[in-house]
């Protein structure tokens, strides 16, 4: 159930703490009124003043609301309320935490598994394309998962949204500032590491990334430092380990492509049917992909 807006800290037990971020703390809470449970990411407004991450946050809030109507494979943001030093985002609570544990433990996915979650992502970036908005840091501790495992994307501090009076804003800002990185080293696309501008494929790149990982258990571009996995990035650098799945590997060549326009599903009339139309996905029912399968 929904909780009415204005709710304050008050009306919710707030629990363990889930997780930290650079400017953040998560907490399990449970609505007083309802019982339900939610994640509340509480932010200090003296630290992200004195951090200059107000942009981040008001960002992070505008993307969540616009997707929060289509709530399926993203976090949604219930309700949002403050008091004199804190701001508090009431969230869907991922049960199941972030992929990349589960990733670590098992060594990688089995390819039903990979297929599974990547087809959970096509159709999350679907979404994302509808409504004019790039994450820009895709990667897998950005991708959570509720209690019945499906995924939830999270962490739209980076996003860039669309045709908005405040991207207009920004895009002047990036004029000003170019190559200026946002996003994860080894998931960062060619683009965003030379002046050109973030393009709905360069989630694709990261995308592309997310499956070699799912497949071998490591990111394609791997180096001792993130100049070094910058200069595999440009180059194209990357190999297949020996037994990497022959569609997988199909479909990943043809999203880690240099040319953002020349990613899988970059020009599709109705993004991404080039990329529900791979063979890696040729037993996948789009209408409804189903239950996911067991994290083995
Ligand atoms: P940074 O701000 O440094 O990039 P972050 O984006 O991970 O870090 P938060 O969004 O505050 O920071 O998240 C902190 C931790 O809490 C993360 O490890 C994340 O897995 C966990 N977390 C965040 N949101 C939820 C949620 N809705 N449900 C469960 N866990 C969450």
């Amino acid at each position: 159930m929904t909780p009415p807006p204005k709710r304050s800290a008050s009306d919710f037990v707030f629990g363990k703490v889930i997780g930290e971020g650079s400017f953040s703390t998560v907490y399990l809470a449970k609505d007083i009124h309802t019982s339900k449970e939610f994640a509340i990411k509480v932010l200090e407004k003296r630290h992200i003043i004195r951090e200059k991450k107000m942009e981040y946050v008001s960002r992070e809030k505008k993307v969540l609301q616009i997707l929060s109507p289509c709530a399926s494979h993203f976090v949604r943001l219930y309700c949002t309320f403050q008091d004199p030093e804190r701001l508090y985002f009431v969230l869907t609570y991922a049960k199941n935490g972030e992929l990349l544990p589960h990733l670590n433990k098992n060594g990688s996915f089995t390819i039903e598994c990979t297929k599974y979650y990547t087809a959970e992502l096509v159709l999350a970036l679907e979404v994302l394309n509808s409504k004019g908005i790039i994450h820009r840091d895709l990667k897998p501790e950005n991708i959570l998962f509720d209690e019945n495992w499906h995924i939830l994307i999270t962490d739209f501090g980076s996003a860039k949204i669309l045709s908005s009076n405040e991207d207009r804003n920004e895009d002047e800002n990036n004029k000003r500032r170019k190559n200026s990185f946002v996003g994860t080293a080894q998931y960062v696309s060619p683009e965003l590491l030379k002046d050109t501008e973030a393009v709905f494929a360069s989630d694709l790149w990261a995308l592309g990334c997310i499956i070699y990982q799912m497949v071998s258990g490591l990111p394609p571009f791997r180096a001792g430092s993130e100049y070094l996995i910058f200069q595999k990035i440009l180059k194209l650098e990357y190999e297949f380990p020996e037994g990497f799945d022959q569609t997988a590997k199909d479909l990943v060549e043809k999203l880690l492509v240099l040319s953002p326009s020349k990613r899988l599903g970059a020009t599709d009339s109705q993004p991404y049917t080039s990329i529900r139309q791979h063979e890696f996905f040729s037993d996948i029912d789009w209408d409804n992909i189903g239950p996911p399968p067991r994290i083995i």
